[in-house]
């Protein structure tokens, strides 16, 4: 088989087939189950994915979970709800958790070697003791205990004997290591903390820079593919695989690829976990979120957020992505596939005065113009009709095609109609408009310029819509526990608006004709339907 690499990651995989003898690629996306899946994930997600798959191989998904004090449940169901619904579908689900057995049995085999120490200095001794850049660390003064001292200290940390932060293991490399990554890391801290999974049976938890790499071998994983800022720590992946005798090749390799930022969007879970427990959002899929369930809510399709990822492609260094290219991504697939239904986000009434009182005529739009054939649905006409506020200037600017006092305007799929006269409430604003069907516009030559969209009064459902802003004030960068000075309050607006019936049996986002993509919220109830703008119609910029 002659498989054509697109990046760089499968050119490697390439090379290590032929290198390695490899049968079967396996790649694993490693989420820790410390909050929801933001849309940098998918870019990992894809990633993984989609190398395996184009090698004929499998994806593994493992709960990267060795922090209990921030870890749960509820993440892990969300993240599995969200990977589902991109579409992906994982070969096997494990937990980092799960291996803590076998972890502790690889350390113990270190020890064994003279490979890792018991340390009794404290976690700020050890940062202090690290050196820098320009200057090599200091050797503990625990560096040189005996293999025996070291296997009883060891046991006993498991067993509780310590106090949290008293005693951790260390790998024993090189505190002269150019890369600070290798000088003596921690690969087990003591800490009394209840796990979600494992509940109180651990006292000591493994680090991540320990338990990623042996997990990747023990599940056999060929590329363990992670973002940018792993790169740094690759040498001390391989010294754990390399050094660890429970562990036999072909080795898994790690490549790293370009983390994913967008610009005026903050995707890390520390920031997004403030702004839930801090009550500045309705939640992890709050719609102004970056999260994968958010964009759910919001009407993203999957297929658009993939699609994204792809346009976007796999670089090897860091760069700022546009937002407009995921929303261009989101137009794209709802203009060709989303149903177009009649919204009046913003109303003005009109009142026809020379159309029959009791009358009702059935009119249709196409659920979809750009597809042929397309079905067609009913929206009914009548004697008052709602349009958009926007749709009427009572003093025309420039060359403003639709409706002025005296002038004409075709209403979308039914007749052309002419203001006559504005009438006004006492404090000066616009109550209603009252107009009259231009019966014979043909016979008289009369033709509109422009074209509006309305809704029966007496047909239309009342509903909000809702449009959403950038969480943060313009300008304001994420600073932790900062969020009350630097959050906009102005990141929602709602309306009181109209929409056809029809709209009401669409579960996917739709297209409110002329204004934009829409989706019902999960928080609709029966008397009050609520609408979340997906996106736009047009780019703003
Ligand atoms: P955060 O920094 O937001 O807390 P994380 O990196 O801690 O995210 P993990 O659950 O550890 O989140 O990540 C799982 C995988 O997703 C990792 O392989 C990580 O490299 C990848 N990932 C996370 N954020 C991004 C991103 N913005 N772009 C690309 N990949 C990402
Ligand atoms: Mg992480």
């Amino acid at each position: 088989m002659d498989i054509i690499p697109s990046n760089f990651i499968e050119q490697a995989v390439i090379n290590d087939i032929k290198e390695k003898n490899l049968t079967k690629i396996i790649t694993r996306f490693p989420p820790e189950p410390n909050g929801y899946l933001h849309i940098g994930h998918c870019k990992a997600l894809c990633i993984d994915f989609l190398t395996a798959q184009k090698f004929g191989g499998i994806t593994n998904l493992r709960f990267d979970d060795t922090n209990p004090a921030k870890e749960d449940e509820e993440y892990v169901n969300s993240i599995k709800e969200d990977i589902s619904w991109l579409g992906f579908k994982w070969a096997n689900i494990f937990y980092a958790s799960d291996y803590y057995e076998f972890l502790y049995e690889c350390a113990i085999d270190l020890i064994k070697q003279g490979k890792a120490y018991v340390c009794d200095l404290s976690a700020d001794e050890v940062n202090a003791t690290r050196g820098s850049l320009t200057e090599a660390g200091i050797e503990s003064p625990y560096r040189n205990r005996s293999i025996e001292e070291n296997l009883d200290l060891f046991a006993r940390m498991r067993a509780g004997e310590f106090k949290d932060g008293e005693r951790t293991l260390r790998a024993k490399i090189d505190m002269a290591n150019p890369n600070i990554n290798m000088r003596d890391p921690i690969m087990y801290r003591v800490l009394h903390t209840s796990h979600y999974r494992q509940g109180n049976k651990w006292c000591i938890y493994p680090m991540y820079d320990f338990a990623h790499p042996l997990s990747d071998a023990k599940e056999g994983i060929t590329h363990s593919l992670c973002s940018l800022e792993f790169e740094d720590h690759r040498p001390l992946y391989n010294w754990f695989i390399e050094n660890c005798r429970l562990i036999k090749p072909p080795y898994p390799r790690q490549i790293e690829f370009a983390r994913l930022n967008i610009e005026g969007t903050v995707l890390s879970k520390r920031y997004l976990q403030e702004l839930v427990k801090g009550g500045y959002v309705d939640g992890w899929d709050d719609p102004r979120m970056p999260t994968l369930s958010a964009f759910r809510r919001k009407g993203y399709p999957a297929e658009a957020i993939k699609e994204f990822c792809n346009r976007i492609g796999v670089a090897k260094s860091n760069s700022l992505v546009q937002p407009h290219i995921l929303e261009a991504c989101a137009r794209d697939y709802l203009n060709a596939n989303a149903t177009r239904v009649m919204a009046v986000l913003k109303p003005i009434k009109v009142v026809l005065t020379n159309y029959p009182e009791d009358k009702e005529e059935v009119f249709y739009i196409s659920n979809n113009p750009t597809i042929e054939n397309s079905p067609k649905h009913e929206v009914i006409f009548s004697k008052e009709l709602f349009i958009e506020n926007e749709d009427f200037m009572e003093v025309p600017e420039g060359k403003f095609h639709r409706l002025k006092l005296g002038g004409v305007v075709r209403l979308m799929g039914a007749y052309i109609i002419r203001c006559d006269e504005i009438i006004k409430n006492d404090d000066g604003s616009i109550k209603q408009l009252n107009c009259s069907v231009v019966y014979d516009a043909q016979e008289q030559g009369i033709k509109a310029k422009g074209t509006i969209h309305w809704l029966s009064c007496k047909h239309a459902i009342k509903c909000k819509t809702r449009k959403f802003f950038n969480l943060l004030k313009e300008g304001e960068t994420y600073q932790k526990g900062m969020l009350d000075k630097i959050i906009n309050p102005n990141s929602m607006m709602e309306f009181d608006s109209y929409i056809e019936p029809f709209a009401l049996t669409e579960d996917k986002a739709m297209q409110f004709v002329r204004m934009g993509y829409y989706i019902k919220d999960k928080n609709s109830t029966a008397d009050v339907p609520i609408f979340n703008e997906t996106v736009s119609l047009k780019d703003s910029k």
